[in-house]
């Protein structure tokens, strides 16, 4: 199984899980190539984000989000102390502005109580206050060591760590075609390259489900992108807020709610929303890709994701009502905000894995096929749980990948 010992094993895509993956190869003495079609590594979801190392609150207990997300996070902080990379634990708020809120809060508590997040502490008016005096709420879930990374730094580490290793990150390098060969192994083709593998692991974000199809693997999940964008207050605004200040999310969409984001380099964002991209990489509204665009209206899944939210993806998408949208929403518990407060911010894109029956995938999800391994859904916490999936894609490999040589 997984071809022959000796051959380097590939890994498709210069995000932080690729990267992750890879350095555990290299690392346990597994030579790798790394292929990445843009010119630098994080290009994509990993230097788009919202800079959150999360606790570990929403996710069910059990789930491979609880489970991934806290073990993540420990080796993560770790990893930036070790290194002298950012960590900052700012702390974060959870909050309820109506009582159907509070009920909801209550069973979030209960779940990161389950998932073993350390030092909550549940917040009534006055205790929001004491923290945040110019944010209101009704009850509000209090995690000191929520914090704010930088996690395009870390993923340069990350690769700096395989090329110290003896492995290769070869950007400018797409993966244009995958053949599993009847040894059991697995060649990859890049323009002008075929790479002779034991072993392909795909990490290839937004287009994860097109280069798992390359390789053999079904349709589903499919990938659907949805940008996430930001404003950004105004110098003059920075100061109201300490923490990251979220709401109590919708328990109908994997996303968390437009929320307060500081940043390590000191900018506090508001969002981010989620609006479908009408291209892969449509980080702008006017991104739009007729490929794409034929691809969503002939797909099934695709069809039953818009019917059923149709309305709510409606009022997202109607641009000139945006700003007023986002305001009202982070109102709800910074009231004070005015347009004047805000300026646009750089969006990024979630690669958001859909199913068949059109609902969105919510858990981390990794299939085999043979010798090549593909992450088909790794939506946040994933870069905060990074180091722990690939731990968890590393066990799964053939014994003489996956173990020191
Ligand atoms: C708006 C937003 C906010 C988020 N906030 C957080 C947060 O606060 N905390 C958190 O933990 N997570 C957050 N996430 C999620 C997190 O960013 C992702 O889970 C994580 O970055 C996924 O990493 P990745 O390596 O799978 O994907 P990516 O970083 O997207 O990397 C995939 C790589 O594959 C490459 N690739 C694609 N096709 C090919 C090909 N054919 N050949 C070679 N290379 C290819 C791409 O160019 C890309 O570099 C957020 C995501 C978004 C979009």
């Amino acid at each position: 199984m997984g071809g022959e010992p000796g051959l380097p094993a590939g890994v498709a895509g210069a995000g932080i899980i690729g990267l992750a993956v890879a350095r555990l190869l290299a690392r346990s003495g597994v030579p790798v190539l790394v292929f990445e079609k843009e010119s630098a590594v994080a290009a994509h979801q990993t230097g788009h984000n919202s800079g959150v190392a999360h606790a570990g609150i929403y996710y069910q207990p059990g789930s491979a989000k609880a489970v991934l997300c806290r073990r993540g996070v420990g080796l993560l902080r770790a990893y930036c102390a070790e290194r002298g990379l950012p960590w900052d634990e700012r702390g974060k708020l959870v909050v309820a502005r109506n009582d159907a809120e509070v009920a909801r809060l209550r069973e979030i508590e209960r779940r990161a109580v389950a998932n073993g997040v350390p030092g909550l502490r549940w917040l009534d008016p006055g205790g929001i206050a004491a923290l945040e005096p110019e944010v209101t709420g009704l009850a509000a879930l209090w995690s000191p060591t929520t914090a704010i990374t930088d996690f395009p730094a870390i993923a340069r580490s990350f690769a700096a760590d395989v090329t110290a290793a003896g492995g290769r990150v070869l950007t400018g390098t797409p993966v244009t075609g995958v053949r599993r060969r009847s040894d059991g192994g697995v060649d990859v083709i890049t323009p002008g390259e075929r790479h002779r593998l034991s072993h392909l692991v795909i990490c290839a974000g937004l287009h994860g489900d097109l280069v798992a199809r390359l390789a053999g693997d079904g349709p589903s999940p499919e990938i659907v992108p949805f940008r996430g964008e930001y404003l950004r207050l105004r110098p003059h605004a920075r100061g109201r807020v300490r923490h990251l200040i979220y709401p109590v999310p919708d328990p109908a969409y994997p996303f968390l709610g437009i929320h307060v984001t500081p940043r390590i380099d000191g900018d506090v964002d508001l969002g981010p929303n989620a609006v479908l991209a009408l291209a892969r990489q449509g980080y702008r509204r006017r991104d739009v890709s007729a490929g794409h665009l034929a691809r969503l209206a002939g797909s099934p899944a695709f069809r039953r994701l818009a019917r059923r939210n149709w309305r709510a993806g409606l009022a997202e998408m109607r641009g000139s009502a945006f700003r007023r949208a986002f305001l009202a929403q982070a109102r709800g518990y910074l009231p004070w905000l005015e347009p004047s407060d805000v300026e646009p911010a750089p969006a990024g894109v979630r690669a958001q894995a859909v199913d068949p029956d059109g609902s969105l995938v919510d858990d981390f999800r990794v299939h085999r096929i043979g010798a090549v391994t593909a992450v088909r859904n790794a939506p946040s916490p994933a870069a905060t749980a990074s180091m722990a999936i690939a731990e968890h894609i590393v066990s799964g490999l053939p014994p003489f990948l996956g173990s020191g040589r």
